[in-house]
């Protein structure tokens, strides 16, 4: 085990309660020298496991940057729930993941990198299936996205100065038939990657896709949308690079997504928005999920994160679905619904009837999480399990 030490740093400005979990998950990204990050609830201590490497006054001075950027002038959102059944009967209080292991349901291949066995893949499918019916019911059309994502269009909708921190980029061998032979013969894994040199690598054109929908108004883009509205549905590999945050099945570096995605007027996906919320919750009883619905934001990166996250908040634009976790008395999002308001018609330049850029909206599910809070609160006998789930798995 390498050596590892403890940096303790009071931050400059004290971290109101709603930043502590969002200022800690940045601190991954600070240094490469921190292992872990830990913000006291108090908001007035923050702990860091240092790889012994680490310039201890630098990582402090870059830690204060992201307080300050942060929390300075940070106003409380104001936190609305849409639907609260967090009290819904659970049978199970432990954490899914051990059983999983142990029954080889799972399997890391790398970090952030898991391999479902047939119970979890059952469970999925069978969620699936009754996401997809969320898709039948509105009659979205059915497509099919890759999972590289073009670096242009990412580049035209602002991608990289809202989350550059999750990217995950692809590249392949220059066309040289010196290095691809140096390659050949040298390319080792050693200590934590490839020992193979930077320069080998072609630029980047791709990403692998952080999001399923995007491909959508990709596609529409620099045309009118024939008809005004179009609604669709697709199910997608997603990557966010989650740093030292990945430790659990929680969160994963690639992970799937179903998403049902609305395009149209203003009212037609605000309204299309709250009949899927309705829609599901219907579902959720089904699958005797104790969960609630309530106004979140997307994780933007440090510079980004204050003013898009109050603009998130103060028109509503993202509510979560946050499953309990009993094991550890908190919520994970399962899910979301979304409302970009003319965000993507004005990048990309995709107009109603009318000439006006239209508005998008989307339901997001991932996938390996529904399961895993399936199982987190109500474990692996089926006996216990809500009634259509036991009867519809085999
Ligand atoms: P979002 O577009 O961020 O609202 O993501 C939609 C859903 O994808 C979330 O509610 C999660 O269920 C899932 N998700 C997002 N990030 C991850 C991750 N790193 N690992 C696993 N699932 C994720
Ligand atoms: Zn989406």
């Amino acid at each position: 085990m390498p050596e590892t030490s403890t940096l303790e740093v009071t931050p400059v400005v004290a971290i109101p309660p709603h930043l502590v979990g969002q200022i800690q998950s940045k601190l991954a990204y600070v240094d490469e020298a921190i292992a872990a990050a830990q913000v006291a609830e108090s908001g007035d201590r923050i702990t860091l496991t240092l790889r012994s490497a680490g310039n201890a006054a630098e990582i402090e001075a870059k830690v204060q940057r992201v307080v300050q950027e942060m929390a300075q002038g940070s106003i409380a959102p104001r936190v609305e729930i849409l639907e609260d059944h967090l009290a819904r009967p659970v049978s199970y209080d432990a954490d899914p993941l051990t059983e999983l292991l142990a029954r080889r349901e799972v399997y890391e291949e790398s970090t952030g990198i898991f391999t479902f066995g047939p119970l979890m893949s059952r469970l999925i499918e069978y969620f699936e299936g009754r996401f997809l019916q969320l898709a039948a019911h509105f009659e979205a059309q059915p497509y099919r996205f890759p999972t590289l994502m073009s670096a242009k269009f990412l580049d035209r909708v602002d991608y990289f100065k809202a989350f550059p921190h999750s990217l995950t980029f692809a590249t392949h061998l220059r066309e040289d038939l010196d290095i691809i032979n140096e390659f050949a013969e040298k390319a080792k894994y050693e200590g934590h990657g490839l020992n193979s040199p930077a320069e080998f690598f072609s630029q980047i054109q791709a990403l692998l896709s952080p999001a399923v929908c995007y491909h959508l108004y990709f596609s529409l883009a620099d045309h009118p949308l024939p008809n005004g509205q179009l609604i669709a549905t697709a199910v997608g590999n997603c990557f966010r690079y989650e740093s030292n945050n990945l430790t659990s099945l929680e969160r994963l570096w690639n992970f799937t997504m179903r998403e049902v995605i609305f395009v149209g007027s203003k009212d037609f996906v605000l309204e299309k928005r709250e009949q899927s919320r309705l829609f599901m919750q219907k579902i959720f009883e089904e699958l005797g999920l104790a969960y609630q619905v309530e106004t979140a934001n997307d994780p933007f990166f440090v510079g980004e994160f204050r003013k898009q996250a109050a603009f998130q908040n103060a028109f509503q634009l993202k509510y979560e679905i946050r499953a309990r976790l009993p094991f550890k008395d908190s919520t994970l999002a399962i899910g979301s619904y979304n409302y970009h308001q003319d965000f993507f018609g004005r990048h990309l330049d995709i107009t109603l009837p009318d000439g006006k850029p239209i508005h998008t909206g989307c339901t997001a599910f991932g996938l390996e999480r529904v399961a895993y809070a399936f199982l987190a609160q109500h474990g692996f006998d089926p006996a216990r399990w809500p009634a259509a789930v036991r009867e519809a798995l085999p």
